[in-house]
């Protein structure tokens, strides 16, 4: 399936475009009309599948749609294990956002957290963080997320295996009930299906 056939904005498929994206991979198929009628998602999905834009061009498109970007109030949260991970989807969001006027943002921990608060103070309309530099940031008083319409969990089984999921259960705590929620794991031991029941209403079931 070709992205023009996705319905998706004409500033996103000309990023897509630019990028040398012209076919969507499985995921993308079979996820992005349903994110895009704000149903929630539980993707059994590795990385290299194309999870990421599966995710990121829905959340990219509603944020635009509904005209709330650049008020000041983080409206998607995307939690990653790693700082690599964090990066590598920050720099996706950059790519598909190219031509569109929001802002995203990167937070991870081992580093001076000064350049990410300065940041912060500027509004951000799409976080992705690592989960301990998070909480850290929540209890200073950084970051509310009590705006949040999309939240992502990416890579669920490694935060099991990172002893994390103390830590994201706490983040799940200060997000507003009403939300979309889409939950990506590459395996689903019965801790992850337990913890994506907790967070899921009703989701689309993806496996690739
Ligand atoms: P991910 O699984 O999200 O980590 O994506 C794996 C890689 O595939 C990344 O380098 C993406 O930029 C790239 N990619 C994702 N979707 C597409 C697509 N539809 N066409 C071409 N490249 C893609």
């Amino acid at each position: 399936m070709l992205f023009n056939e996705l319905e998706l904005n004409q500033q996103l498929l000309r990023a897509l475009k630019e990028a040398g994206y012209t076919k969507a991979t499985p995921i993308q198929v079979d996820a992005i009309p349903h994110l895009m009628n704000n149903e929630d998602l539980l993707g059994c999905a590795q990385t290299g599948t194309g999870k990421t834009a599966a995710f990121a061009l829905p959340i990219i498109q509603n944020i635009i749609e509904e005209q709330t970007a650049g008020k000041g109030a983080i409206k998607a949260l995307i939690l990653a294990p790693t700082r690599e991970l964090a990066i590598q989807i920050g720099d996706s969001l950059h790519t598909y956002a190219k031509y569109l006027p929001l802002s995203i943002q990167v937070i991870f921990g081992g580093v001076s957290q000064n350049p990410q608060t300065a940041k912060l103070k500027r509004g951000t309309d799409i976080l992705v963080a690592t989960p301990g530099r998070l909480l850290d940031l929540i209890g200073q008083g950084f970051i509310k997320l009590n705006q949040v319409d999309f939240f992502v969990l990416d890579e669920a089984d490694m935060m099991l295996d990172m002893g994390m999921l103390h830590d994201v259960r706490r983040i799940l705590r200060e997000l507003p009930k009403k939300r979309q929620s889409m939950f990506f794991s590459a395996t689903m031991p019965k801790e992850i299906e337990k913890l994506a029941g907790t967070i899921l209403t009703n989701p689309v079931k993806v496996v690739v």
